[in-house]
């Protein structure tokens, strides 16, 4: 099933060309503040699927092309993120590290957004935002502590993700904050319909230009991996998103550029970006000339 939310808030279920809005169903109130009806959504699923799926020949139907499209989890209580998590990527960014050996960091839940809202670059002189492709997780279950060979248990289903990041060597999450620096979409796949995240092909375009291209079974930490180390740690929620890394390939977007993400069995987003004029701070204002091969 692919779970969207739509138009301020309405929960649809997209079928095709279409999306049939199950908000009443789902007891979700679309104007609550904030707004976190999806969050119990993902908790009560299997509880509430029955109900859903019975409703779906009468509940409202409008066509896909009709709607606003907005993000599917606006109000995680986390978003957790594995930095160089594919060989080749480390390669591109000169990292003696992987995710392996390095863990995770976390991206405000502040940063997320969804896929017809604009990356909102800000204005940061001297210094490149780069696009990182990568298959997000969304969490289903409340677990701590568990076991790699469990995994499953704990995943909702998989949204396509950037995450968006001003290169630079100040401190990673404060280069990843931004508002609009996590888009996320264009809705959930339950995972029911994906049976194996560890193969889908994920690419990447800014404009007509493929820029990244690969698969998921080319991260360094796995899957299950990522779950464990995480669930080591913290205790996982309905609705946290785990970004599972970005491919080769990352670089440079500016203002007018589209960003077009596809995943295998995932979907498609298409995200504008925009010249903001706020974010300068004095932390940017040393120039960074980086090791990287990308940067021009
Ligand atoms: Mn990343």
């Amino acid at each position: 099933m692919r779970i969207a939310r739509f138009d301020g808030g309405k929960i649809g279920v997209v079928d095709g060309d279409s999306i049939v809005d199950v908000t009443a169903v789902c007891g979700i109130d679309p104007a609550e503040w904030p707004a976190v009806g999806p969050l119990r959504l993902i908790r009560d699923f299997a509880a509430l699927r029955p109900a859903i799926e019975a409703a779906l020949p009468t509940a409202p139907r409008h066509a896909l092309a009709d709607v606003r499209l907005e993000t599917p989890v606006p109000w995680p209580n986390k978003v957790i993120a594995y930095p160089v998590n594919y060989h080749a990527h480390g390669r591109e960014m000169q990292a003696n590290y992987r995710a392996t050996n390095q863990g995770f960091f976390l991206k405000p839940s502040s940063a997320v957004s969804g896929p017809n809202d604009p990356v909102e670059l800000p204005s940061v002189p001297g210094r490149e935002v780069h696009h990182e492709s990568e298959l997000g997780i969304v969490i289903g279950k409340e677990v701590r502590g568990l076991k790699r060979e469990d995994w499953r248990e704990a995943v909702f289903g998989y949204a396509c993700l950037l995450d968006m990041v001003v290169r630079g060597r100040e401190e990673r999450v404060f280069r990843k904050a931004y508002d609009t620096f996590c888009p996320v979409g264009p809705w959930i796949v339950t995972a029911d319909e994906v049976p194996d995240p560890a193969n889908l092909d994920m690419k990447l375009w800014v404009g007509d230009e493929l820029r990244q291209s690969a698969n998921t079974r080319d991260l360094v930490l796995d899957i299950p991996g990522m779950i464990e180390t995480a669930s080591a740690v913290m205790t996982l929620y309905p609705g946290d998103i785990i970004a599972t890394g970005t491919p080769e390939g990352v670089g440079p977007v500016v203002d007018g550029d589209v960003i077009r993400i596809v995943i295998d069995q995932v979907g498609e987003m298409n995200v504008p970006v925009v010249q903001g004029n706020r974010g300068m701070t004095e932390v940017f204002a040393q120039p960074y000339v980086p090791p990287i091969i990308k940067q021009n």
